[in-house]
C-alpha cells in the first residue's frame, strides 16, 4: 500500500533551507502553494523560519507522529545517517531527490545499499535517490511532493515516468490545454520502491482512468508485466520507451546507468500485457486526453463531421491509414440527415455539413451519427467561419454528444481571439485537438486499446510434446554455451510437433546411400558444421538434387571444398511455400521472446519481425502473426494464396512452448519456415539452435 507516499498524513522536508534555489526550498513552496491538506515540517539544521513556516533542527523535534512522508535532498552521505532519524519517528516513504548514488559508480552503488539497508530496518520505503518526487492532485490530500514547476490542477490521467524530464514534458502538456491529472512521479533510479508497485497503485485509484507512462529501461520486466496486465482490462496504460534506436539506447544506458537494449522486449511485453504503445510525445499525450474523457469506442468505424472539405479528406486518409474504417448511414440515418441539413450539404461520410451550418445543423448531425448503429466513433471538425454563433456551437455540440456512450473528439480551427469555444468545449468534457490528424490518430489509439481490452484470453492450449525426447538431446549441450548439431536441433524440435523435412546425417562418403534411402528425391544436401555459420553462401547448401549420380557429383563438390572429414545433412526438398521465420531469444528479467517475420528481404531489408513473450496462447500467436507489417501477404493479399494461419499458429505455440520449458535455449533461428495453403502444417527446413 502506497498511501503514506501518494496520500501522507504530514510531509517533513529534510534539507529545507532559505534558498529559493534550493530543492528543499522548493519542495516546501509547493507543498503549501498547492495546498497541501496536512503540515508541512521543513528540516534545517540552523532551525529558523522557511517560507514564516517554523524549522526544526532535526525531525526527531517535530511535534507530529503522523509524519508519513519526508522529502530528502541533503548530500548524498548523510542520508543514511538522517534515515535513522526518520526511523524513529515513524517515517513511511522517503523520497530522496539526492543524487551521488548508483549512477555515479561503485562508491555510489555501496552508499545506495547503506541507504536501502538503514531504511528497510525501520520499515521505511525509499523512493529514488536522484528523483523528482510525487504528485496527488486529488483534492483531498493535494500533494505536491516534488520540486518541479508545472502548476497542479486535478485531472484523472496519472503520469509515472522514469525521466524527470519526460514525466514533466507530459504533465506540461496537459496543463498548457487547461487539463490537470490525478497522481505524478518520475522515479529516478529505483532502488528499493519499483515502478511496478507504483503503477499497481494508480491501477487501483479510482479517480485515474487513463495512465501514462515514459521509461527508459525496465529493471523488473516480469514484475511490470504483472503488473499491467491486471490493469489493462479495466484502464488503458499508455507508453512511450525511450531508446528505440541503438544510438537512442546508448544515450539511455549512459543516462541512468542501465544497459539493455530493450526495444523488442518492451514491445513484446506492452502486447502480453496490453498496453498501447506510442513512439510520439505529442500523440501519446493526445490520446490519453481522449481516453480520459471519452469511452473506448465499441469497434473501428468512424464517422465524420467537418464544416469545410479540405480537413475532412485529411480526416479520412489519416483515419484510414490508422486502420479506422469509415462508416455507412442506414437508410433512416441518410433520411435524418437529408431532413436536418442544407440542400447543398453532402452527406456522405465525411457529413459535410457546408460553412453556413449552425448549432443546429452540427447538433443534427451529431445526434443522427451517433444514433447510428454501424458507427462506433464521431470526428467533429468546425472552422470558425464568421457567420456562425460559436458559443450557441459549442451548447449544442455539447448536448449532442453528452447523451452518447461512443467517443467523440472535436477538432477546431480557429485563432486566438475564439479561443473560448475550445475552453467550453473542453468544459464539457471533450477532447479538442487543433489538426484533424491529431483527431484520428486519438480515436485510433483508443480503437487500439479496445481491441487489446477485448481480446480472447485463453490458456495455453493443451498441444503433445515430447519433453523428455528434448531434454535427451539439450542435456548433451548444457552449460556449454554452443549450437547444436542442425540433426539434434531438428530432433528437438520434431518432439514438440514442429514439423520439418525427412532427413538423415552421415559423415563419411559411405554414408551417403543409406542416407538418400531416407530422404528420397529430390533431395538438399548440407555441410553440417559449427564453423559455417551462413551454410548457403559458403557453397554449403546444395538443391535439386534429383538422383545418386547428381547426389554424388554435389558430394563430391563439397567435399572438395569443405573436406572428407565433416559431417553432411541430407534432406528431402520440401515443396515451396511462403517463406518465414521464426526464432526463440532470451531476455533479461523476462524469460524468453518469440520473434516472427516473412523471410528473406522481409526480414534483412525491412526489418518486419515482431516478438511476444513466451510461452503463447493461440490467441496470442494469431496476434503475433498479425502483428507484422506484412500480414497481407499471408492473408491472400492481390488474390495470392492465404497460408494456413491457424496452422501457423499453433506452430509458433509449440516453439513458444519450447522456448519456455528449455530457457537455457538462448537462441534459436528457425530461418526460413515454409508455409502452406489451408490443411498443410509449416515446415521449418532451416535450425539454429543454441544452448547455455
Ligand atoms: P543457410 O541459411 O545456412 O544458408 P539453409 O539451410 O537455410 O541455409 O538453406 C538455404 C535455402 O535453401 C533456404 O533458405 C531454403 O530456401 C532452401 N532450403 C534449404 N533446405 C531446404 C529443404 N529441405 N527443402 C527445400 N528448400 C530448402
Ligand atoms: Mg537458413
Amino acid at each position: 500500500m502506497l498511501d503514506g507516499l501518494f496520500r501522507p498524513r504530514a510531509v517533513g522536508v529534510i534539507g529545507a533551507s532559505g534558498n529559493p534555489f534550493s530543492i528543499g526550498h522548493i519542495v516546501v513552496k509547493n507543498l503549501v502553494n498547492y495546498g497541501f491538506v496536512g503540515p508541512v515540517f521543513p528540516i534545517n539544521p540552523k532551525g529558523g523560519t522557511i517560507r514564516s513556516i517554523q524549522a526544526y533542527k532535526s525531525i526527531l523535534d517535530v511535534p507530529c507522529d503522523t509524519i508519513d512522508l519526508v522529502n530528502i535532498s541533503i548530500k548524498n552521505v548523510y542520508v543514511p545517517g538522517v534515515l535513522e532519524e526518520c526511523g524513529k519517528k515513524g517515517v513511511k516513504f522517503a523520497i530522496v531527490h539526492s543524487a551521488g548514488f548508483k549512477e555515479v559508480g561503485p562508491e555510489g552503488v555501496e552508499l545506495e545499499r547503506k541507504m536501502v539497508e538503514t531504511a528497510h530496518k525501520h520499515g521505511i520505503r525509499i523512493f529514488g535517490p536522484n528523483s523528482q518526487g510525487i504528485q496527488n492532485a486529488d483534492p483531498e490530500v493535494s500533494v505536491y511532493a516534488n520540486f518541479t514547476f508545472v502548476p497542479q490542477k486535478p485531472g484523472n490521467i496519472s503520469i509515472i515516468a522514469q525521466g524527470g524530464g519526460m514525466g514533466e514534458m507530459l504533465k506540461l502538456h496537459l496543463h498548457n490545454v487547461g487539463l490537470g491529472h490525478r497522481m505524478y512521479c518520475s522515479y529516478g533510479n529505483e532502488c528499493d520502491l519499483t515502478m511496478p508497485e507504483i503503477l499497481a497503485y494508480y491501477g487501483q485509484d479510482d479517480g485515474t482512468r487513463a495512465i501514462m507512462m515514459q521509461t527508459e529501461s525496465f529493471k523488473d520486466p516480469r514484475a511490470f508485466l504483472e503488473a499491467a496486465a491486471a490493469i489493462t482490462p479495466h484502464k488503458p496504460i499508455l507508453a512511450i520507451k525511450a531508446g528505440r534506436t541503438a544510438e537512442g539506447s546508448k544515450a539511455v544506458s549512459s543516462h541512468t546507468g542501465a544497459l539493455v537494449d530493450q526495444v523488442k522486449m518492451a514491445e513484446a511485453m506492452y502486447r502480453k500485457a496490453g498496453v498501447v504503445p506510442f513512439t510520439d510525445t505529442d500523440e501519446m499525450i493526445k490520446a490519453a486526453i481522449a481516453m480520459s474523457t471519452q469511452n473506448p469506442p465499441p469497434g473501428n468505424r468512424i464517422g465524420i463531421i467537418t464544416n469545410t472539405g479540405g480537413p475532412g479528406i485529411q480526416a479520412v486518409d489519416e483515419s484510414i491509414g490508422q486502420g479506422l474504417e469509415l462508416a455507412k448511414w442506414s437508410d433512416e440515418g441518410k433520411k435524418r440527415l437529408q431532413e436536418t441539413q442544407f440542400a447543398e450539404a453532402s452527406l456522405g461520410n465525411p457529413v459535410d455539413v457546408v460553412a453556413t451550418a449552425n448549432q443546429d445543423h452540427y447538433h443534427a448531425a451529431i445526434s443522427t451519427l451517433l444514433a447510428e448503429k454501424n458507427t462506433d466513433m464521431v470526428m467533429v471538425f468546425f472552422v470558425t467561419a464568421p457567420f456562425t454563433d460559436i458559443d450557441a456551437i459549442a451548447v449544442r455540440i455539447k448536448e449532442a454528444t453528452e447523451v452518447s456512450n461512443k467517443p467523440v473528439v472535436v477538432v477546431v480551427e480557429t485563432y486566438s481571439e475564439n479561443y473560448r469555444l475550445i475552453d467550453q468545449l473542453r468544459a464539457a468534457n471533450l477532447p479538442v485537438y487543433e489538426f484533424a490528424e491529431d483527431g484520428a490518430r486519438a480515436l485510433a489509439a483508443m480503437t487500439r486499446y479496445s481491441v487489446l481490452r477485448d481480446r480472447v484470453r485463453e490458456d495455453l492450449p493443451d498441444l503433445k510434446t515430447d519433453h523428455a525426447a528434448a531434454e535427451a538431446i539439450i542435456e548433451g549441450y548444457r552449460g556449454k554455451d554452443s549450437y547444436l548439431t542442425q540433426e539434434d536441433a531438428f530432433a528437438v524440435l520434431s518432439a514438440y510437433g514442429i514439423r520439418s523435412p525427412r532427413m538423415a546425417g552421415f559423415s563419411t562418403p559411405r554414408g551417403l546411400n543409406g542416407a538418400a534411402d531416407i530422404a528420397g528425391f529430390p533431395c538438399v544436401l548440407k555441410i553440417e558444421s559449427a564453423d559455417v555459420v551462413h551454410k548457403s553462401d559458403e557453397g554449403g547448401v546444395v538443391l535439386d538434387i534429383a538422383n545418386l549420380d547428381e547426389l554424388q557429383k554435389a558430394y563430391d563438390g563439397m567435399a572438395a571444398r569443405f573436406g572428407t572429414d565433416e559431417a553432411f545433412l541430407l534432406m528431402e526438398q520440401a515443396p515451396k511455400g511462403r517463406e518465414l521465420i521464426a526464432g526463440v531469444a532470451a531476455s533479461e528479467g523476462l524469460g524468453s521472446l518469440v520473434m516472427f517475420g516473412l523471410g528473406g528481404i522481409f526480414v534483412e531489408v525491412m526489418k518486419d519481425v515482431a516478438a511476444a513473450v513466451a510461452p503463447l496462447s493461440l490467441p496470442e500467436a494469431d496476434e503475433l502473426v498479425r502483428a507484422i507489417q506484412g500480414f497481407e501477404v499471408l492473408s491472400g493479399a492481390r488474390g495470392t494464396e492465404p497460408v494456413d494461419l491457424p496452422a501457423l499458429s499453433e506452430m509458433l505455440v509449440r516453439v513458444s512452448i519450447l522456448a519456455a520449458d528449455f530457457p537455457e535455449i538462448v537462441e534459436m533461428d528457425l530461418n526460413p519456415i515454409f508455409a502452406y495453403p489451408s490443411g498443410q502444417a509449416p515446415v521449418a527446413v532451416d535450425v539454429r539452435l543454441k544452448v547455455q
